[in-house]
């Protein structure tokens, strides 16, 4: 549903009155995007959020994500309009039970997903995405790799890099892996014949193998636009599809119905009115832990994006 105009005047007085810029993920509702000034993947956020002229950031997406835009512009104030919009996979891991790991493999470097809470970035020696998380991987001298929180990226990477050897945590999206499955997919795929099935590198393996293409949200909006095919089964959460239809309306993208994130659910137009109006809840790191993500932070930004 389009949100109305006269919402759209209250948001645009409050967003001049404030220099605020609202951004918002992929995978936000319909409405959310409607009013969005920036929309993107996790690193496209993050910086992006660095070169906005902006006092004010109203960051729509999981917590991990806003943790992350104050991380890398800390002199911002950040506000996520709903502190319980927060992401499962991230929670799977503890900054303590990764220095656990790491005192068991002294000689392995830690790579965690952008999905992690700013405290296990921490303890983290560098960031990726699941667009660049090769790249990285590719960048690191050594052979062993703890890699947080999602195996199922983890194994879809390692499939890359036959020569390191990669410990996966024993985390997961549950909306890619237990909502996107072979069954499904092949049934769109049976309704639509001429589609072609792209999924995300959060997919479980067996739904890796079965698609045709792999890719990250970003992936997905650049193969989308540069294609010749037009009809798209879309592996991954729903809400990508109604991206994707806004950016190339020519085509038809597919979604699986029941791969929804109830988390980015979590923000509403309300909500997100809310923040604007009164400039909370806002992000706050202690300062120790700030400075010591925005390394592995840093080092994933310098090394770019991938597919
Ligand atoms: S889609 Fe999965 S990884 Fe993304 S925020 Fe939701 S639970 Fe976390």
């Amino acid at each position: 549903m389009a949100v109305d105009p006269e919402t759209i005047l209250h948001i645009q007085e409050l967003k001049e009155k404030h220099n605020a810029v609202i951004i918002a993920h992929n995978y936000q509702p319909p409405e959310i995007q409607d009013i969005a000034d920036l929309l993107g993947d996790s690193l496209a956020l993050a910086t992006e959020a660095i070169k906005l002229d902006a006092d004010v950031i109203i960051f729509c997406g999981v917590n991990f994500m806003a943790e992350t835009a104050k991380i890398l512009s800390p002199e911002k104030k950040v506000i996520h309009p709903e502190p319980k919009s927060r992401c499962p996979m991230a929670a799977m891991i503890t900054p303590d039970a990764l220095r656990q790991m790491k005192a068991r493999h002294p000689d392995a470097v830690v790579v965690s997903y952008v999905n992690t809470t700013a405290d296990v970035k921490a303890e983290t020696d560098i960031c990726c995405t699941s667009g660049n998380a090769v790249k990285v991987i590719k960048s690191i001298p050594e052979k062993k790799i703890i890699f947080t929180p999602d195996k199922n990226l983890g194994m879809y990477i390692q499939r890359f890099v036959p020569e390191k050897e990669i410990m996966c945590w024993d985390g997961f999206c549950g909306t890619h892996q237990n909502k996107i499955t072979v069954p499904r997919l092949r049934s769109l795929k049976e309704q639509h014949p001429g589609a072609e099935v792209i999924v995300h590198p959060e997919c479980t393996p067996d739904v890796i193998d079965f698609a045709d293409k792999v890719f990250s949200t970003y992936g997905m909006l650049v193969h989308a636009k540069t294609s010749e095919t037009n009809t798209f089964i879309m592996g991954t959460e729903k809400e990508m599809c109604y991206r994707l239809s806004q950016d190339v309306p020519e085509k038809t993208f597919i979604p699986v119905a029941e791969a929804v994130c109830q988390n980015m659910k979590k923000i509403t137009l309300k909500k997100v009115i809310a923040s604007l109006e009164n400039l909370e809840p806002e992000i706050n790191l202690p300062m120790d832990i700030l400075e010591k993500a925005r390394i592995p932070l840093e080092r994933m930004v310098n090394i770019g994006r991938g597919k």
